[in-house]
């Protein structure tokens, strides 16, 4: 049922609080909520009280203490179907008690109550809470939680959200565990674990002087691999303090480590619970990124104890008012953690390889979607990763304190409530006393804006005729398609490459930069300055707004940026730009010869920053970094990913060979170690091993060989990156060597599997089947998952777009099978193959082939959801 946002209605009763029972027996769960329930005055008066219940079986049901008969026999006024339960006629104020029975160890779906790796766990959000027992699991209902929870002693740990009150055994066998969490929270941050795990604590005082146990909980013998996890769950509650003034604020706070999970982690009160994945890291079996990226996730959660718990959603429509705004906050702390201007270009290049496409697609939407079916297939990159750039832009505009303010004012107002994105919005206004009324767009409406800029010559060489537009593109979602508030930084360069005080009309003096915030369609922009005429613009410094921005910069100009601008970002864009235009070009007509002399001129430029010891190793690598096929995707009509791909191998070759002075360093085992010292370093080492591979410097095999073998993680997985794609004879042995020392360690074999499945010579569909029936693989575990079928179609489009169609049809046979154990996965791994528009006509008509056979075949909403608006 398609489900719209102006269709919110408030629930007709209010959970006071609420006692659960969860007992635990090998062959099922019995669960009963017991709920002191009051009549809501905000709603109509006499609707009845909905308790959604979804795969759970109702076996009891009183009300104010009076057994009530189920089944046949059912009174009047309550009714039970396959989504919940109805009781009309209540008193105003009533306690219902619902007892129900669950199968954790059927559950296949990860929703819910189910078993991984032999501990019981549960994921709640979104609507999760309703596969566990009766209540309105929906985000506005907001209720003080105590659960009583009992089980076999074979698992000591029994935790749960807020504090623990009791404890106790039950017979020889079993024991029970009472928490309670004083403050309300809806049912989706519920959680529960129970298992036999491993615990390693530290202890942490808050800025006001409180004691809190922090406890990472892991499977047996992962301990000693928690240490960066605490570490950066330590340094999240510090930032925390010091940046928001947010405590956290229970005496406990726990993150358990699950093997089987749909999403990364989960920010449950008190009680994270993560993908095993993004805990268990050291350098040793974890590379710099995903040290990174276990950090950001850490920090994420952490974070969301205020923006999520304490103020959470009234509706699932807003979920971007927590996901944007969090990932917001926690883009800025790795900012602050690390280098802020390579940290940017990183949180750029996912939005523009996974958010813009989304926007090109047909399953486009704002970042506030309007309807949906299925609300898990709305944790998109538009909700989370565009949500957090309209973030930025409101922040940049505020000002660092006015965005302090309203973030102050937002919880002060909020604070223990389920409240909207217009809530937000409001909250920020008021604070600043400023009109935000045309940033309601930005969540209204889909598509990437396109933000064009033209230079015209002013009355003489002193000015500059700057003439902006925006136009926002038609999507699929078809929303409205108004003129959005655009924040445009923007500074001068002169020919030696200084930044050039500039003056708009406006301004009594001139400054070094400009924020131009674009309202209209159209906007001319006279700049003054003694050369006006004669200077380079740098637009959209640190990417100031999440558009694509549609210039007249000639190459030249591009290279002046890359070379001597103030802002990383922008020095990393333009290199970027004129990389994407050389891999088009060769795209476009591959039989023609490589422009050797435009790549020379490239090549040059990225000398000069290699060469540059002001320049950080990080920032070299990212210069040395090429675009990925989704971003070159959108500057080729109809796009041909395998043309792309191939084109991207053939300038790497042609990049690498005038590169040869400098890839050097990684053939040279003194100067490799030296690099390989710090986190740049190894980052610069791998990206000039996969140069020397590429120019086919037969030094390059040897020392592969011997990286692979290293003990860095970072420079190991770097060896197979350097490789992986090219047809070297030692592509072989590194990718077995890697295998062989890895075996006995699932969560670093994955490493190894996706490598396997990405690589265009390995890859193909007999060897995709091979590496489902090794022993590491598992069906049910979604990582497994994404690491072979997930990897192949974002990480090898030759084979996935391959011409045949054999790539599409593989993949929708998974699909269909993933869809009958775990439908969220299944529509979220169905994206690529639903991007149809973007091919040629050829390649549409194999992708319509497929998806109406999965289609036909699919059998949960979260499939078919996303297959029918890519059939449309
Ligand atoms: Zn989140």
């Amino acid at each position: 049922m398609l489900k719209r946002r102006q269709d919110y209605q408030p629930p007709a009763f209010l959970v006071i609080s609420v006692f659960i029972t969860i007992d635990i027996k090998d062959d099922a769960t019995d669960v009963t909520t017991k709920l002191a329930v009051r009549r809501n005055p905000d709603a109509a008066a006499d609707t009845p009280l909905w308790l959604d219940g979804q795969n759970i079986e109702l076996t009891r049901l009183a009300i104010d203490s009076v057994e009530l008969p189920i089944g046949q026999d059912m009174p009047d006024g309550v009714d039970v179907s396959d989504h919940g339960l109805s009781v009309a006629g209540l008193a105003d104020e009533a306690v219902v008690e619902v007892q129900s029975r669950c199968y954790p160890q059927d559950n296949t779906a990860l929703e819910g109550l189910y078993l991984s790796g032999g501990m019981y766990c549960t994921q709640c959000e979104p609507e999760g809470f309703r596969r566990i027992g009766y209540f309105p699991d929906r985000p506005d209902v907001m209720s003080v939680f105590t659960v009583r929870i009992e089980a076999s002693t074979a698992f000591p740990q029994i935790l749960s959200n807020g504090n623990l009150i009791e404890t106790g055994a039950v017979g020889a066998d079993r024991h029970f565990a009472v928490w309670h969490d004083p403050h309300p929270k809806p049912s989706y941050l519920f959680a529960i674990v129970v298992g036999d795990l491993d615990c390693v604590t530290s202890p942490y005082v808050t800025a006001s002087g409180r004691a809190v146990d922090l406890k990472i909980y892991v499977e047996k013998g992962n301990a000693e691999l928690t240490a960066h996890a605490m570490d950066s769950l330590i340094r999240s509650m510090r930032w925390d303090e010091q940046e928001y003034g947010l405590e956290y604020d229970l005496d406990l706070f726990q993150i358990v480590a699950v093997s089987h999970f749909n999403m990364g982690a989960m920010e449950n009160k008190g009680l994270n619970i993560f993908n095993s994945k993004f805990v268990l890291a050291d350098t040793a079996t974890a590379t710099d990124d995903d040290l990174h990226r276990v950090e950001s996730i850490v920090a994420h959660e952490y974070f969301h104890n205020w923006t999520g718990n304490r103020v959470t959603c009234r509706d699932w429509f807003q979920l971007t008012l927590k996901e944007g705004l969090t990932v917001f906050r926690d883009q800025c702390f790795s900012a602050d953690m690390h280098d802020a201007g390579v940290q940017r270009a990183n949180d750029v290049a996912l939005l523009r390889a996974a958010q813009f496409p989304e926007d090109r697609g047909p399953t486009a939407h704002p970042i506030r979607p309007e309807t949906y079916k299925e609300i898990n297939n709305f944790y998109t990159a538009t909700v989370y990763e565009k949500g957090a750039e309209v973030i930025r832009m409101l922040a940049g505009f505020l000002g660092k304190d006015g965005f302090r303010k309203g973030m102050d004012l937002y919880f002060a107002r909020h604070d223990g409530h389920a409240v909207t994105c217009d809530d937000f919005l409001a909250a920020m206004a008021d604070a600043n006393n400023v009109n935000l009324d045309g940033f309601q767009g930005w969540y209204q409406q889909a598509g990437t804006p396109q933000l064009r800029v033209r230079r015209h010559a002013g009355d003489d060489v002193s000015q500059l005729l700057l003439s902006l537009s925006q136009q926002i593109p038609d999507t699929a979602a078809q929303t409205p398609r108004n003129a959005l508030p655009i924040s445009l930084r923007l500074a001068f360069l002169d020919q030696q490459g200084k930044i050039v005080p500039t003056r708009l009309a406006t301004d009594a003096a001139a400054q070094d930069e400009h924020v131009i915030l674009l309202t209209e369609e159209h906007l001319e922009q006279r700049i003054y300055a003694p050369q006006a005429a004669n200077l380079t613009p740098s637009i959209l410094r640190n990417f100031s707004a999440p558009v694509v921005v549609d210039d007249d910069l000639s190459p030249d100009e591009r290279r002046h940026i890359m070379r001597y601008d103030t802002d990383l970002f922008n020095r990393w864009d333009s290199a970027q730009t004129l990389v994407s235009d050389e891999i088009l070009a060769i795209a476009a007509d591959p039989q023609a010869a490589v422009n050797s002399d435009r790549i020379a001129a490239l090549a040059d430029g990225v000398s000069h920053i290699l060469d540059d010891p002001n320049c950080l190793d990080y920032f070299k690598a990212a210069i040395v970094t090429l675009p990925a096929i989704s971003v070159l995707e959108s500057r080729m009509k109809p796009a041909d990913p395998v043309a792309l791909f191939n084109a991207r191998l053939a300038f790497e070759a042609a990049l690498a060979q005038q590169l040869h002075g400098h890839y050097q360093a990684a053939l040279d085992p003194k100067k490799s170690a030296q690099l390989a010292d710090t986190a740049g370093g190894r980052a610069l080492l791998n990206r000039l091993l996969a140069l020397a591979v590429a120019a086919g410097d037969a030094q390059a095999d040897e020392r592969a060989m011997a990286h692979v073998l290293d003990s860095n993680m970072t420079v190991s997985q770097g060896a197979l990156a350097a490789v992986n794609n090219r047809p070297t004879v030692v592509r072989e042995s590194v990718l077995s060597a890697f295998h062989d020392r890895w075996q006995d360690n699932a969560l670093v074999l994955e490493k190894w599997f996706s490598f396997e499945s990405m690589s265009c010579i390995s890859g193909r569909i007999e060897r995709l089947q091979e590496l489902m029936q090794h022993p590491a693989f598992d069906p049910k575990n979604p990582n497994k998952l994404r690491v072979v079928l997930g990897a192949f179609m974002s990480g090898n489009p030759v084979r996935f777009y391959a011409e045949d169609g054999s790539g599409f049809e593989f993949i929708a046979g998974c699909l269909i099978d993933i869809d009958k154990r775990n439908p969220q996965l299944a529509a979220r791994m169905a994206l690529p193959l639903t991007r149809i528009g973007a091919y040629s006509e050829q390649r549409q008509q194999q992708m319509r082939t497929v998806l109406k056979t999965v289609q036909a075949a699919a059998q949960s909403n979260d499939l078919s959801e996303v297959i029918d608006k890519a059939l449309v």
